[in-house]
């Protein structure tokens, strides 16, 4: 039995070679391009974004139900 490993799922194409490279991996194995990660910054106010928005959303729950 095989396991089918090879779909498009979680993978995306070097802009340096256009080759597909497996969404997992960070470098590409043909030319060594090394894909953009986000910044932990970046990710702790999108973090911080989302929470602001379902407090915003939970304060206009509770402002609508009283
Ligand atoms: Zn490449």
């Amino acid at each position: 039995m095989r396991i089918v490993t090879d779909r498009n799922f979680g993978r995306r194409e070097c802009p340096s070679c256009g080759c597909e490279v497996p969404a997992n991996n960070n470098r590409c194995p043909v030319c060594g391009y090394e894909f953009p990660t986000a910044s932990p910054l970046q990710t702790r106010l999108r973090v911080w974004g989302a929470i602001l928005m379902l407090l915003l959303l939970l304060i206009l729950v509770l402002g609508l139900l009283q």
